[in-house]
């Protein structure tokens, strides 16, 4: 670290990185009466969840603008930290909710009401208006499914696929997440410009439409916009950050910023990262019995470092977390079974992140 000095006893976490996920780790922590401090090196927080004067008299979003599956998380949803309760943090739905503006001046509208989108699909083809109704109708009967799955430890691969392989609906379903995006997309809707509205939608995502396994995203996407809507923080998408720069204020925790954390000095991550991924391997080789890490895409642990050694395009943290491929997102979150793994000599570990459960330590 460049000047802050400290000793394993002055925190119990220290977080690298003052992103909305470091942010929301670091909240749950001092609220739970951990002693938190949090290292930025820029000199404002919020990382890509930032709202900044990028020209004179005017505050933009830098990057992240809609808050869409963040709003279902129990953080906001029960306002399990009072973000909106104590610390300031209010949001706005508008509605329409989502546009396509085609360069002949035609406009296809999502807005919160299915009935209202609907039409405004038909203006462009009949079967494809009808073709919404039953597609957002299933949408919205999957949304609290799918609500549950991202915010609660993920069930075995197993169990899920034989619950949903009981009914005629889950069945459906499982077909869904096998196929892309836009394998869905294009057997539900036949009119191009429809096509690209939904496709477009989904890929606010940040999912590749083409990509298999991606299907239940389209899905969720159309649930999200009739169930919750789609979010703005009033002021800006940093005032999500800031809130809960207020909230770990509030509980006691530090945020330094100008602080570039250039090694973590404790441990040999090096050496660790290698070996912790071949432990949770063995353990898992009992019971599943074709695991091979051949077989498997996320095998390997990576901490910011490694990621900006590796790639140019992550110095800086300029890239903010886009994860354009579904396996480095939902699919392949940590899993209960990981989450009993501890890192030697490093107690303190939580992996941070919309996709990522803490573990018990
Ligand atoms: C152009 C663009 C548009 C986007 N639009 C949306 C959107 O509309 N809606 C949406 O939900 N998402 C959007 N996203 C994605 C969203 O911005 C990211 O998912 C989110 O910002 C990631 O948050 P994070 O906490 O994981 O990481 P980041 O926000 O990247 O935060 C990481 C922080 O760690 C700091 N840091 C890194 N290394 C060190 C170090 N060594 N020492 C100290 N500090 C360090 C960085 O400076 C940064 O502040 C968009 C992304 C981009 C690029």
């Amino acid at each position: 670290m460049s000047n802050v000095r400290t000793d394993s006893r002055d925190y119990d976490v220290i977080s690298v990185g003052s992103g909305h996920h470091e942010l929301i780790a670091a909240a749950y922590l001092a609220k739970a009466g951990k002693r938190v401090l949090v290292l930025e090196r820029q000199d404002y927080i919020g990382g890509g969840c930032v709202t900044k004067e990028l020209a004179p008299g005017f505050r933009y979003d830098e990057h992240s603008t809609v808050h869409q599956v963040i709003l279902s998380n129990p953080l906001l949803k029960a306002d399990e930290l009072g973000l909106k309760a104590r610390f300031g943090l209010e949001y706005i739905y508008p509605d329409p909710a989502f546009a396509s503006l085609f360069d002949d001046g035609s406009l296809l509208v999502s807005y919160r009401s299915v009935e209202a989108t609907a039409r405004s699909i038909a203006l462009f083809s009949r079967p494809d208006a009808d073709a919404y109704l039953r597609f957002s109708d299933m949408a919205l009967r999957v949304n609290p499914l799918m609500e549950q799955a991202l915010f609660s430890p993920a069930v075995p691969l197993g169990t899920l696929i034989s619950t949903l392989s009981q009914s005629a609906e889950g069945n459906e379903l499982l077909l869904m997440s096998l196929k892309s995006g836009l394998d869905i997309i294009s057997e539900w809707f036949e009119h191009e410009k429809v096509r690209m509205h939904f496709v477009k939608l989904m890929t606010e995502n940040l999912q590749t439409p083409d990509e298999k396994g991606t299907g239940l995203g389209a899905l969720a996407m159309v649930g999200a916009v009739h169930a919750t809507g789609l979010g703005l923080p009033r002021g800006g998408s940093g005032q999500l950050t800031q809130a809960l720069a207020r909230c770990i204020a509030h509980y006691g925790g530090t945020i330094l910023t100008a602080q570039n954390v250039t090694g973590l000095l404790r441990i040999g991550w090096d050496s660790l990262k290698e070996t912790w991924p071949g432990w949770v391997l063995r353990d898992l080789q009992k019971w599943l019995t074709n695991l091979e890490p051949a077989n498997i895409i996320a095998s390997r642990s990576y901490s910011p470092l490694d990621l900006e050694r590796d790639s140019s395009s992550f110095v800086h943290g300029d890239i903010h977390g886009a994860a354009p491929f579904f396996h480095q997102m939902n699919g392949h979150r940590p899993t209960p079974d990981l989450a009993r793994y501890t890192c030697p000599a490093w107690t303190s570990s939580i992996w941070s992140g919309h996709s990522c459960i803490p573990g018990p330590d």
